[in-house]
């Protein structure tokens, strides 16, 4: 075997409900049985935006991504792609066609006829690498008008009457933060594209960059008119490389049109934009750490203010915003910020874009007005639960969101009224968990993964959560003592209110929320030594089969033994 191959298992929480551990398990029994192990690298990684074929799986040389991939498949795949170099294509996914999937798999009615879609209008409908289809769409019409009949201020005040709010999770409104850019006085400002979507479960950006990478770069480049930019920068994750070929190809295609680059459209304004790619760090989506990355430095947040838009990158004023929120921008220009705001709800204005996973019949992306419930999105849009089961919880926000239960279902989508139900909006990732879930294990899962993200430079975000990761880890070992969930809860909003930046602020949130609206799974655990999903190893019981081939490991909290006779 000439090259060393490199497996990786997606560890995102979709594919651990749709069962990746079992992979892990029937990799390395694959490797060892070939004689592969030490010649092939098996590495976790974080979310690959590929719920709806979960689990995945990716494989180099040969790259390809595996999706619905069962412990089954594992001796195919290994013999095929690493033995012979031929990749198993019945089970590889086609990424170029799979943003296609999201868009057009779903016909029924009620899926679209609920939806309302702004930012992804042309997603799957456009072939996004040829310029002349985002053309045939209006595409660059919107830079055309501002470049030709509006001044800076007329488009910050288009934006700011439009109600719209930062997508990438706090809800920030845009226009200010504009008007707040624009106003500096110096020789150079910058601009950013948070394309570093780090939230397990999320591939909202992802797919829109896929699907319309024109969309963000025309309102990159409109808001760069609007402050007075003359350089930007998309900062997007190494882990999406479809995402990025169609974004190189984008920009080089707009220079080449004349919408990027020196004079824009013979205008005397110029701006021109890079791609930087995010290495694996889920804190480099904090603003702050994003701009200490481009930079050079390590991903780490600084206090804030002063605030990007008066002191950022190499300390000029920079105006960051997320994927969704540019792509909103050309829409804004051409039907009308009076139009945009008459969607959604008082305070919340538009659409959102969610990327719907885990136990739900459709899964994938969806855009809806802002001021829909979550009843309507699990049910009418994402077709319910499937396999007869129960709804169980909702989990809005990423890992730095909360757990919803039934009682929230009629809670609408708005900042306000996620943030009063005890979530958050997040930047759109959102986990459907069904009867089989453990809410204690859930939690441990979000902290454990946000435990593992922080940067460690204060003490409450990386002691606390490390302290608040023993507690939960005990408990669905089976270890749980008396009083730890109040202990849970002491340190939670210690840290929310003693951290730095918003990975900690919000890194106790799921755990919070599973305690208000879940306390009883806690309280069995702990009390009874019982967790009701089975998903606690430690706590299930086993019953002696005859299968049983009295190993006696069962005395001592079987693990698996006793119920497949395979100790
Ligand atoms: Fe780093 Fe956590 Fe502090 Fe943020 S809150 S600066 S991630 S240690």
């Amino acid at each position: 075997m000439p090259r060393r191959y490199v497996i990786t298992l997606c560890d995102g929480p979709t594919c651990i409900h749709k069962r990746s551990k079992e992979l892990e398990a029937a990799i390395e029994t694959e490797l060892t049985r070939h004689e592969l192990t030490g010649r092939v690298s098996v590495n976790l990684s974080g979310c690959l935006g590929m719920c709806a074929q979960g689990p995945v799986m990716a494989i180099n040389p040969q790259y390809t991504v595996y999706g619905n991939v069962t412990a089954d498949d594992i001796p195919e795949i290994v013999s095929s792609h690493i033995l012979k170099k031929k990749p198993v294509a019945r089970l590889a996914i086609d990424e170029d066609h799979l943003y296609n999937r999201f868009f057009r798999v779903f016909g029924d009615i009620n899926f679209f006829g609920k939806q309302m879609r702004i930012v992804l209008r042309n997603c799957g409908i456009i072939d996004p690498e040829n310029i002349d289809d985002y053309l045939s769409v209006r595409g660059y019409e919107a830079l055309a008008k501002v470049l030709t009949d509006m001044k800076p201020a007329d488009v910050i005040a288009q934006v700011k009457t439009s109600g719209l709010r930062g997508r990438g999770g706090a809800g920030f409104p845009t226009g200010i933060k504009w008007e707040l850019a624009a106003r500096q006085k110096t020789d150079e400002k910058f601009l950013i594209c948070n394309a570093d979507e780090g939230d397990p479960g999320a591939f909202m950006d992802r797919s829109t960059i896929e699907g319309d990478p024109h969309t963000v770069l025309e309102g990159m480049i409109i808001g760069a008119y609007a402050v007075g930019a003359s350089k930007g920068f998309v900062y997007i994750r190494a882990e999406y490389p479809l995402a990025i070929k169609r974004l190189e190809k984008a920009i080089a295609d707009a220079r080449r049109e004349c919408f990027l680059g020196k004079n824009i459209l013979g205008s005397d304004f110029s701006f021109d934009i890079e791609i930087r790619l995010g290495a694996g760090a889920f804190v480099c989506g904090e603003e702050t750490a994003l701009i200490h990355s481009i930079e050079g430095h390590r991903g780490m947040p600084r206090p804030r203010p002063p605030y990007p838009s008066v002191q950022g990158l190499f300390d000029k004023p920079t105006l960051i915003n997320n994927v969704e929120t540019w792509a909103n921008i050309p829409v804004i220009i051409l039907d009308g910020a009076e139009w945009f705001s008459s969607i959604g709800t008082e305070k919340s204005k538009g659409t959102k874009v969610f990327a719907l996973a885990g136990k739900i019949k459709n899964t994938g992306l969806i855009e809806v007005p802002m001021g829909v419930t979550l009843r309507s999105i699990i049910y009418d849009i994402g077709g319910g639960i499937p396999n007869n089961k129960k709804f169980k919880a909702l989990q809005t926000g990423g890992p730095s969101g909360g757990c919803l239960s039934e009682d929230y279902l009629d809670t609408k989508i708005d900042y306000e009224s996620l943030a009063a139900a005890g979530s958050i909006m997040g930047s759109g990732g959102m986990i459907v968990m069904d009867e089989d879930s453990c809410m204690v294990n859930i939690a441990r899962f979000f902290l454990e993964f946000t435990q593992n993200e922080s940067c460690g430079k204060c003490t409450p975000c990386r002691e606390g959560t490390k302290r608040m990761l023993e507690i939960l880890t005990r408990i669905t070992e089976g270890k749980g003592q008396e009083g730890d969930i109040e202990r849970l809860e002491r340190l939670g909003n210690l840290i929310k209110k003693a951290s730095l930046c918003g990975l900690g602020q919000s890194a106790p949130n799921p755990v919070l929320s599973t305690i208000k609206n879940f306390r009883s799974e806690y309280e069995e655990h702990i009390k009874q030594k019982k967790c009701r999903a089975g998903a606690c190893t430690a706590l299930t019981g086993y019953e002696i089969t005859d299968k049983c081939v009295g190993c006696t490991a069962c005395r001592k909290v079987c693990p698996v033994g006793a119920i497949t006779g395979n100790p």
